[in-house]
């Protein structure tokens, strides 16, 4: 069996391009254009990257991009303070704070400064209470995308088994909690779990989020799961010359892929869909906010 890639980067082109109708008709319909503030404590390299392809990829669906560069010894007040101006601006339906922060820095006390409805990332504790009881909530932009390209490939879910490796707060459990909602069958694996390659078998699902290169062989794979691999990780590439690195998932691509019956692909599945998913969730934010019907093909 040779799997179908699920071709992330389409994906999330197709949601941008809602999320683009969305803010038309809410900036024609209402003169409101949805706005999203990004902070950004320190200058880590990836993370710069992120914050400046999220700001393009705002102002190219429409929507206003706020960013906020901080230094890397930024006091916790200024930043909370920061924080409560944006909780408190009408123009700034979202907020980002780009994590990791610098140690000096309480991240919980950080996230949970931000207005619940503003919280584009999920990370408060009010909205991981909330989708935790099947409420409406701001769903983590990362597993969102994830069920989105689920539902695309598989349609219903219901009763299926799924199996979740990986136990963070941003991704793995509330990955389970979105499963769970859509009725399948949910096992939480983790650095503890024992004989994790029997409990991957018996899986329909499999949502790798670990962040150890190729971890996952072919041989644990179900033949004609759906295999979502959420992991990012730089390895050496001596093939493409002195020095060169490649970006690999969680999952042996190649062996996995001659089992399974769909599999995201490492660059270009969940990392397109988790911008787009931002994006889709400012929108969600926006109409929330102003009392707008909300779009039911931005959320789950
Ligand atoms: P994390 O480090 O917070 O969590 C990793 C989890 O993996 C932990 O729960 C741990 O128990 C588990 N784990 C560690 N070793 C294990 C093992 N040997 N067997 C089974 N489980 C094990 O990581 P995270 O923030 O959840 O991110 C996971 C990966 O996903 C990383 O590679 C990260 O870069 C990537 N990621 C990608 C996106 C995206 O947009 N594509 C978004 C978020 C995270």
């Amino acid at each position: 069996m040779t799997a179908k890639i699920i071709d992330g980067k389409a994906f999330a082109a197709t949601v941008r391009e809602k999320v683009a109708v969305h803010v038309a008709r809410i900036k024609k319909d209402h003169g409101i254009t949805p706005g999203l503030a990004v902070v950004l404590v320190g200058e880590d390299p990836a993370s710069q990257v992120y914050v400046r392809s999220k700001g393009k990829m705002t102002v190219e669906v429409g929507m206003n991009s706020y960013e906020h560069k901080l230094e890397i010894d930024t006091k916790e007040a200024d930043l909370l303070a920061l924080i409560d101006q944006l909780n408190n601006d009408p123009a700034v339906h979202a907020i980002l704070v780009q994590l990791p922060l610098p140690d000096h820095l309480n991240e919980d006390l950080v996230i949970n400064s931000i207005d619940p409805a503003k919280d584009v990332d999920g990370f408060h504790i009010s909205n991981v209470g909330l989708l935790a009881t099947g409420q409406k909530s701001m769903v983590p932009c990362t597993p969102l995308g994830c069920l989105m390209m689920l539902r695309g490939q598989l349609g219903s879910l219901s009763g299926l088994d799924a199996v979740v490796i990986g136990r963070s707060n941003i991704v793995g459990k509330p990955m389970a909690q979105l499963l769970i909602g859509d009725s399948c069958t949910v096992t939480v694996a983790h650095s503890r779990t024992k004989d994790l390659p029997d409990v991957v078998r018996r899986a329909d699902i499999v949502i790798a989020a670990v962040g150890r290169a190729e971890m996952v062989p072919g041989d644990w794979i179900k033949k004609g799961a759906t295999v979502i691999d959420v992991g990012i990780n730089r390895i050496d590439a001596p093939e493409k010359g002195e020095g060169k690195t490649r970006l690999v998932g969680d999952v042996d691509f190649t062996s996995a892929s001659a089992v399974a019956g769909a599999i995201t692909p490492v660059p270009g599945g969940v990392g397109p869909m988790t911008i787009a998913c931002l994006l889709a969730n400012t929108v969600t934010a926006c109409c929330r906010a102003n009392g707008l019907a909300e779009p039911d093909d931005l959320t789950v």
